[in-house]
């Protein structure tokens, strides 16, 4: 890796004294170090947070950790995202300039085009940490810099315009985040041969259904609801049946919270019309969702009640004929999907259900139609960015692609249930995905310069994926047999089963101590499960219930994307049905895959504060992300033996003047050239290596030591 500015300066500084950088560098961008390697006291976490707040105080807000880029959110706008500055990271090398997201942009572009291989950047932090942002300024970096014809500015401008559409679809205003993204999301961006967008992708992960049904306090539903009731036309909205006022919707007001002073939801309507227009949506399908909308806030105030029969009624008749209308289906039948159920044993027959049930199946309906709609949004989108061949006259076998993972990071909150059982299994897979490749590429290249690769000491949390998903015995395959097994299932002999056979496991822990007393910390309906980022405890009430979905009247609607969502559902439905778990191991499964096949870098999300504030610092907060996103860890890996390692022709056009046996000119091999001047130099065995075509440098201290001979 080269460490060298245009000048053929290295790129290093130092806490103490400073030895970069460009002219064009202020005094300001010289505080702490701007490669995380760089630092004397790279074992300890204090200098790493310490280097990272003074960066932070000084509004830098970039660091890397060799090609790691950290990033802490400063919660304000800096002027450090402009045309000016796309344009002074284009085509200059990652080390030469101070660190930035264009630079990681731009090395990615470069190296997808000059070595034809595809790439990806997998962004990841917690909620608020500045994930979403920093993929949208990849993007923007790509649109504004790559060359574009005509055509291509179309694909270009879906590209962008994706985002306002999924996000009113699929963020919501949280406690940690005014627009966080409840789905996990990875696109490709496809390039031609010359560089230019002609394509993307998205492929979207496990959207947190139970948002539309309920919201924690100081929580919203997913933008999309207040957007439309604010910003939807008069007439419109008497079409849909919906009134101006997000008080009046049940499923909008469990959280209390129906305006965010960061959010104008009636421009951000108008926003994503237009988006949904330059995307390509036909009028009738933007009726269609529409329509899904407004009859999931219908549903949300459909009540029930007993009727003289003692039996289960809908007592609000008025939403259940807009529900029929909006939906497409028959009045009859939904009414009847809401409080009966059909007995799968008895062919045709059905069974009323209790109040509760009743309840519990609106809800189920509300999830399953939104979830649905989403992914037919996502289809849609993807339909709108496919590359087509016939447009661009170009060959597609010709193209790479730049991945962009933006997806959620570990979460615990005070109740865990399944779909952070999900998130943080997904983080599990993520982080085994990042010692595998860093660690494998920092081997790759020692033994390609036929160094002697020193191993570092690292958790590997490969027990907890294995905990998760082993066949037979996994926690996954546990939850498949007890939803499919004949008989209603129980969460709590779910719970006895899990206790069976994980039992004892080192990271699977329940309220039962082996001597047989309570562990107090875990409750009777849960268990705890010990990632690699932490405790978290998660209860499987509801766990069973979650596994199914109501699609019994959705199937037969006239709304098109609903039939289309639910009719594919039935016709694909296996004798042995996939659990929502399973299709959750799957899809990543084929993420990992996806991401294995590409050239990975790494953006590394920082929140600071937990109140959403910039130029506040909170050292314990930065401390544990420090922690879980393992950059400890990867810094000691990147730092296992060398430091540096720099290209030999390099390291002697650098220093060949401080030898009178290198200077003016050397000229036989260059190994031989770079061993003359260490010795030189007095450089002891332990301090370097020399390989085919690169010197390892294993302590900074050398090279500053070095450097300062040359200053002085
Ligand atoms: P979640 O997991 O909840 O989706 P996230 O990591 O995607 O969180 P973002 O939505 O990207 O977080 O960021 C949260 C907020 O922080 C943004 O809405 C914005 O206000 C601010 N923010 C993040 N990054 C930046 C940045 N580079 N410059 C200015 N503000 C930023
Ligand atoms: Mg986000």
């Amino acid at each position: 890796m080269a460490y060298l500015t245009p000048s053929g300066r290295p790129c290093a500084c130092k806490l103490t004294s400073v030895v970069i950088m460009e002219s064009t560098l202020t005094a300001r961008d010289r505080v702490g170090v701007q490669d995380f390697v760089l630092l004397e006291n790279y074992t300890s976490e204090a200098a790493f947070i310490e280097n990272l707040r003074r960066r932070f105080g000084e509004k830098l807000i970039y660091t890397y950790i060799g090609s790691v880029l950290v990033s802490v959110n400063p919660y304000k706008d800096l002027e450090i995202y402009s045309k000016a500055h796309m344009e002074r990271y284009r085509g200059v090398s990652f080390y030469e300039i101070s660190p930035h997201i264009y630079a990681v942009s731009d090395n990615t572009y470069r190296a997808m085009r000059t070595e034809r291989r595809d790439q990806c950047i997998l962004i990841s932090g917690e909620s608020g940490a500045g994930k979403t942002e920093a993929s949208k300024k990849i993007l923007q970096y790509y649109a504004t810099t790559c060359p574009v014809t005509d055509h291509m500015s179309t694909i270009r401008d879906r590209l962008l315009q994706s985002n306002p559409v999924l996000e009113a679809f699929g963020n919501a205003k949280t406690l940690r985040n005014d627009n966080s993204s409840r789905f996990g999301k990875y696109m490709d961006v496809q390039f031609d041969f010359r560089g230019a967008p002609i394509g993307g992708h998205i492929l979207n992960y496990l959207l947190e259904k139970s948002r539309v049904v309920h919201q924690n306090h100081g929580e919203r539903n997913f933008h999309i609801f207040y957007q439309l009731l604010e910003g939807g036309e008069q007439d419109q909205l008497s079409k849909l049946g919906l009134e101006r006022n997000a008080q009046k919707y049940h499923y909008l007001v469990k959280g209390c919270c129906p305006r965010v002073s960061s959010i104008n939801d009636k421009s951000d309507w108008k926003t994503v019309r237009k988006a949904l227009t330059v995307i390509g949506f036909h009028e009738e399908e933007v009726e269609d969702l529409l329509n899904i909308i407004a009859s999931v806030l219908h549903l949300g105030n459909t009540q029930f009640g007993e009727g003289e029969d003692g039996e289960t009624q809908i007592t609000t008749e008025s939403h259940l004929t807009y529900l029929s209308k909006l939906l497409g289906v028959d009045g009859p039948a939904l009414r009847e999907a809401l409080t009966h159920k059909k007995l799968t044993a008895k062919g045709e027959e059905v069974s009323p259900l209790s109040f509760e049930q009743a309840v519990a199946a609106r809800d189920a309906l509300a999830k399953a139609v939104y979830g649905r709609a989403f992914t037919w949004l996502v289809a849609k989108i993807n339909q709108s960015l496919a590359f087509k061949d016939e447009v661009y006259n170009s060959s597609k076998g010709s193209s790479s692609v730049i991945g962009l993972l933006d997806i959620y990071g570990f979460e615990v909150f005070q109740h865990n249930s399944f779909e952070q059982f999900c998130i943080n299994y997904c983080n599990e897979k993520l982080q085994q995905l990042f010692i595998k490749l860093t660690l494998k590429s920092e081997q790759e290249e020692y033994e390609a310069e036929g160094i002697t690769w020193e191993p570092v000491k690292y958790f590997d949390n490969k027990i907890i994926c294995d905990l998760v998903e082993e066949k037979h015995k996994g926690f996954i395959s546990i939850l498949d047999e007890e939803c499919l097994r004949p008989g209603e299932p129980s969460d709590i002999s779910f719970l006895e089963k899990l206790e069976d056979t994980l039992g004892g496991h080192a990271h699977f822990v329940t309220h039962k101590l082996a001597n047989g007393k309570t562990r107090k910390a875990v409750g009777r309906e849960e268990f705890r499960l010990i990632h690699y980022a932490g405790e978290v405890n998660y209860t499987v009430n509801g766990e069973l219930a979650n596994q199914s979905v109501n699609s019994r009247t959705a199937g037969s609607s006239d709304n098109q994307i609903l039939s289309q969502c639910f009719h594919r559902e039935e016709v694909t439905t296996q004798k042995r049905p996939e659990t929502a778990a399973t299709q959750f191991k799957n899809s990543l499964a084929k993420l990992i895959e996806i991401l294995m096949s590409k050239e990975p870098s790494y953006v590394r999300c920082i929140k600071p504060n937990d109140a959403k504030q910039s130029g506040r610092f909170d050292e314990a907060l930065v401390r544990h992300q420090v922690k879980y996103l393992g950059l400890m860890e990867n810094l000691r890996v990147r730092r296992a033996g060398f430091a540096y390692r720099r290209r030999y022709e390099a390291f002697l056009q650098r220093y060949k003047s401080l030898c009178p046996g290198t200077w003016p000119n050397w000229q036989g091999r260059l190994a031989d050239g770079v061993a003359t001047l260490v010795q030189h130099l007095g450089y002891k065995a332990e301090e370097y290596k020399l390989g085919k075509t690169k010197i390892f440098i294993r302590f900074p201290k050398t090279l500053f030591t070095t450097e300062d001979a040359l200053e002085a």
